[in-house]
């Protein structure tokens, strides 16, 4: 039986455990009628602050869908997605977009740089665009914990793919997101330029202290993860605490079968 919460009359309460996003009872359906897909069932996930969090699942089990509908680039059909204490759906489109702008990062496979501007100009880009001054000592550690220092006047294409999704990490976390999302931010790069990525994620987690969700297909790049979630058919079907590669392994094997 679950332990209930201490009175508040005896005056002690347990730190509540702080979710840097949730999702209540989500589901999305593309279509009508005959030729609707469920992409997401009745899925609840809790991310709390502060964790690294890998979803996995086959092709089409709607991964993408959740992480779009947790960023609030697509809407639920219904159920709810919370960034802190802010549902997503009472929001308008303009305040989800200023939401998304102010309050999360994203990466994407593709790094998406702007190929005229130099690293640092792509870095404080959404800044810019916010007419905002980027929080400098933020900024600098942020630069420092990639290690990008010695590349910031460097242009996209005198930058290897390992090290522009590094611009394109620290470009999400210029505004200190509450939430980096990542849609599959190694399948672009090599093995080695990959797992050195995931190392920065993990280093921007542990030491930097920010929330990242990531998707992936592979179970070396979700054991640097706290936790794997798997998605089957919209739903999350098991979950996996400090992962180990071989457990990832196992666990996909019983599920795509
Ligand atoms: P995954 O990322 O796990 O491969 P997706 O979230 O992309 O899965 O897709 C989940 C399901 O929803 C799939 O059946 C897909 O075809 C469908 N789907 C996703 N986006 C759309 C869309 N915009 N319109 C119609 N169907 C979609
Ligand atoms: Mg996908």
């Amino acid at each position: 039986m679950p332990v209930p919460p201490p009175e508040s009359s005896v005056g002690v309460a347990l730190p509540a455990t702080r979710y840097a996003a949730r999702a209540i009872h989500a589901r999305r359906v593309y279509g009508e009628g005959d030729t609707a897909v469920v992409a997401l069932a009745d899925l609840s996930l809790d991310l709390p602050a502060g964790e690294f969090t890998a979803i996995m699942g086959p092709s089409g089990s709607g991964k993408s869908t959740l992480l779009h509908c947790l960023a609030g680039l697509d809407v639920l059909t219904s159920g709810s997605v919370r960034i802190g204490d802010t549902d997503l759906a009472d929001l308008s489109d303009r305040e989800r977009t200023l939401l998304r702008r102010d309050r999360l990062g994203f990466v994407f496979q593709s790094f998406n740089l702007l190929p005229t501007l130099t690293a640092v100009e792509n870095i404080t880009l959404p800044a810019d665009l916010a007419s905002r001054t980027p929080d400098r000592p933020w900024l600098d550690s942020v630069i420092d914990k990639l290690a990008l220092r010695p590349r910031l006047r460097h242009r996209p294409s005198e930058l290897s793919g390992g090290q522009q999704q590094r611009v394109a990490v620290a470009r999400a976390l210029v505004n200190r997101p509450e939430v980096l999302f990542a849609d599959e931010p190694t399948g672009a790069l090599d093995t080695r330029s990959g797992a050195e990525l995931l190392t920065f994620l993990r280093a921007v987690v542990d030491d930097l202290g920010q929330t990242v969700v990531m998707v992936t297909h592979d179970p070396g790049a979700a054991a640097y993860a706290d936790r794997v979630v798997f998605l089957v058919d919209g739903t999350i079907v098991e979950e996996v605490n400090e992962p180990t590669r071989e457990r990832v392994l196992e666990v996909m094997g019983r599920l795509e079968t």
